[in-house]
């Protein structure tokens, strides 16, 4: 029944997370929301969450041009995660800080796959409340006074050597300050282990999107037996893949986890870990 109430609420809170990523930068909140090709302004009918994406087609209804995908993606991924928190056994308080965190990801992710940098005031928004969600959710197990305020830090660290020693271009100093937060939602192992599982999704997915087509080609070039027109095309590394999601992605697949008891370092063989 909750998970049902907080699912429906993540709609709504995902059509408003759209509008933010849209217009952060570029113009207020307020103020009806248009077409982006022909500005014609969006009756009630046309804004509720994902159904009118789907009975529209994607398309305007006016001009017919095409509405992104990425507004049914943010609003149905925001209602499932609010879904999960809603079906978890915390409570109120602890329910609501962890929605605002989701957003506040959720919104995060989306922008930095936009634009390819993450917001300040976004990543240390979540830090904050990430510090906070310490004393009300001890999600990583026990509260741990040891930790409480250097798991941040200590998770955060590993990509602020990576963006100071590559000059940025390994990494972004946003990371780091996204990792600040997931440090202090995870506390230092399970924030590390998402660091970690970040490294092995972004790679995967990098991969699937960078080696096919241009990597295949240029190899069986230089194997001679492409020609040498299409071998010699010129593709780079150089097509900047935001880590920002993979971090995201991987800090809430492992606090879910923990949220519903199951342990990630259990799963991977590596307790021991967990005296931490
Ligand atoms: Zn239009």
């Amino acid at each position: 029944m909750s998970a049902i109430v907080f699912g429906l609420f993540g709609l709504i809170v995902g059509s408003f997370l759209n509008v933010v990523v849209l217009r952060h930068g570029v113009r207020s909140i307020g103020g009806r929301s248009g077409c982006m090709s022909c500005g014609a302004q969006l009756r009630w009918y046309d804004m509720l969450p994902v159904v009118s994406w789907l009975a529209l087609g994607g398309r305007c209804r006016a001009c017919r041009a095409r509405i992104s995908p990425q507004y049914p993606f943010v609003e149905a991924t925001t209602a499932i995660l609010f879904g999960f928190i809603g079906a978890s056994s915390l409570s109120i308080l602890p329910q609501v800080i962890s929605c605002l965190i989701l957003a506040l990801l959720v919104a995060i992710s989306v922008y930095d796959l936009r634009h390819t940098i993450i917001p300040d005031e976004w990543a240390y928004a979540f830090a904050g409340l990430a510090f906070v969600s310490q004393f009300l959710l001890p999600l990583s197990g026990e509260f741990n006074p040891w930790w409480f305020v250097f798991a941040g830090p200590v998770v955060a660290a590993p990509l602020f050597a990576l963006w100071l020693f590559s000059g940025g271009r390994w990494m972004g100093l946003g990371d780091a300050k996204l990792a600040l937060g997931i440090g202090w939602l995870l506390g230092p192992v399970l924030g590390i282990f998402a660091v970690f599982g970040a490294f092995v999704v972004g790679a995967i997915v990098s991969v699937g999107i960078l080696l096919p087509l241009p990597r295949i080609v240029r190899a069986l070039y230089t194997l001679g037996i492409t020609s040498a027109d299409i071998g010699a095309g010129g593709f780079t590394m150089k097509s900047e893949i935001p880590f920002g999601p993979f971090l995201i992605f991987s800090c809430i697949i492992i606090w879910f986890a923990t949220l519903y008891g199951i342990d990630p370092l259990e799963v991977f063989g590596l307790l021991p870990l967990t005296t931490f």
